[in-house]
């Protein structure tokens, strides 16, 4: 039988970035595991490739400056431009209750360090982002380090990276189960090529990471959702330095990317079918409608349906990661439920579960809010609006 001395199933973001780490950290026979054809067929490579530390938790706003320390020295230590773009991010409230959300966040921000992170007055959006209409808009928030990454590219960097150091990538087999003794640790599991013995297995599938969870018995509480993705025509209008414009309300946000104007908003997936990713025309003509009514340089930019697209978040129930070992199986080991801001902490996440798993604990950051039992041991992390 073949054998490895750790089995990362998913091969995106999250599972390259913990190869590349396992591997720097002297493991050996690290094997990723992946069902695709080839790298970014699942949510890494729909992302819209935005990049915050606007979070409302502490956890969250610390990985997120752990991610950027990464993406500042990507080039140097993995060898590809991860994109980093600062072109800010600016959070738009319409009613007093958002704007004290996002005042909320910000004084959790500034607490971790985040100074740059400023309130801005209707003026200030003006001048921020010109093209948003601000007839109703109250007031936000700004953080010019805020901005943009670029997902396939830091999806390769990690994957050729982790290859550079010794670790190796299956695609186009999938994993079908996972081998327990006698409801001890995990000692195989078994794909669509053979069975492969291995000592450790890390949860990377994404939003399929309940399936895979249960196949050794595990129960995750990782739900997938639809989020869908409109794109304009390239019309050039909205240059690439223009910031990631989100109204807090509702969520509708966009950005300039390649030419185009991207559009999204988030809305519940379709009923009844959790990992559907078609796209729903409707949706379409309603977020056109919202984009051209609250920026008005777009009214007569045609959608580019060919263009459009739709992934799955891997939702957790408080929008957090689960880090580290599986309750009740000690050697599976979960990095999943980042719930749609995978791409940005991957950097973070992939580093601190090697530190998981070759010391026992995480040393550059106290993970405990991340912990996977926090919901059976009733803690769960705050949640605060859209933040
Ligand atoms: C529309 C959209 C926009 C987004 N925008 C952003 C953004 O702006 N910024 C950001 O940071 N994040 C964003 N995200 C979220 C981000 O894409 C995810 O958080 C991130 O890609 C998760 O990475 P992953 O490696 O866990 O998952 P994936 O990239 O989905 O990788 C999981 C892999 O596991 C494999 N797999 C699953 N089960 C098995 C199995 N049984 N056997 C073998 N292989 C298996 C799959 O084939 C897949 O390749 C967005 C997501 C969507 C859908």
């Amino acid at each position: 039988m073949r054998s490895a001395s750790v089995i990362i199933v998913g091969a995106g973001v999250m599972g390259a970035s913990v190869a590349y780490h396992l591997a720097v950290r002297g493991w050996r026979e690290v094997l990723m595991i992946d069902r695709s054809e080839g790298p970014g067929q699942g949510s890494t490579g729909v992302a819209t490739g935005g990049f915050r530390a606007q979070y409302g938790t502490a956890i969250n706003v610390r990985l997120s400056l752990l991610a950027r320390e990464r993406f500042l020295r990507f080039r140097d230590e993995i060898g590809v431009d991860p994109g980093y773009l600062p072109a800010g991010y600016l959070w738009l409230a319409q009613t007093r209750a958002e704007l004290d959300i996002l005042r909320a966040g910000l004084e959790v921000q500034q607490a971790e360090g985040l100074q740059e992170a400023t309130e801005v007055s209707v003026d200030d959006i003006g001048l921020i982002n010109p093209a948003v209409l601000r007839d109703d808009v109250i007031g936000g928030t700004f953080c010019p380090t805020d901005g943009f990454i670029t997902p396939l590219q830091v999806l390769n960097g990690y994957l050729a990276a982790a290859r550079r150091a010794g670790a190796r990538v299956e695609w186009q087999t999938a994993v079908t189960g996972l081998i327990r003794d006698h409801g001890g640790p995990i000692v195989g599991v078994e794909t669509s090529r053979g069975r492969i013995a291995t000592e450790a297995v890390v949860n990377a599938a994404g939003a399929w990471a309940a399936e895979l969870a249960e196949h050794a018995g595990v129960s995750l509480p990782i739900t997938p959702l639809r989020r869908q993705i409109a794109a304009t025509v390239p019309c050039g209008l909205l240059p690439p330095t223009t910031p990631m414009t989100i109204f807090a309300g509702d969520g509708f946000h966009f950005r300039g990317r390649d030419g185009r104007v991207l559009l999204l908003w988030p809305t519940p997936g379709v009923n009844g079918k959790p990992f559907d990713i078609s796209v729903d025309r409707e949706w379409i003509d309603t977020v056109t409608a919202m984009a051209r009514r609250r920026v008005p340089i777009l009214r007569n930019v045609a959608i580019d349906m060919a263009c459009c697209r739709a992934g799955l978040y891997e939702m957790s129930p408080d929008r957090h990661a689960l880090l580290g070992p599986a309750p009740g199986c000690d050697n599976l080991f979960l990095i999943n439920g980042s719930s749609g801001h995978g791409v940005m902490h991957a950097p973070a996440l992939g580093q601190l579960l090697a530190e998981i798993m070759s010391d026992g604990a995480a040393s550059s950051l106290d993970v405990g809010a991340l912990s996977p039992s926090r919901f059976a041991e009733g803690r769960p992390n705050p949640r605060s609006g859209l933040l």
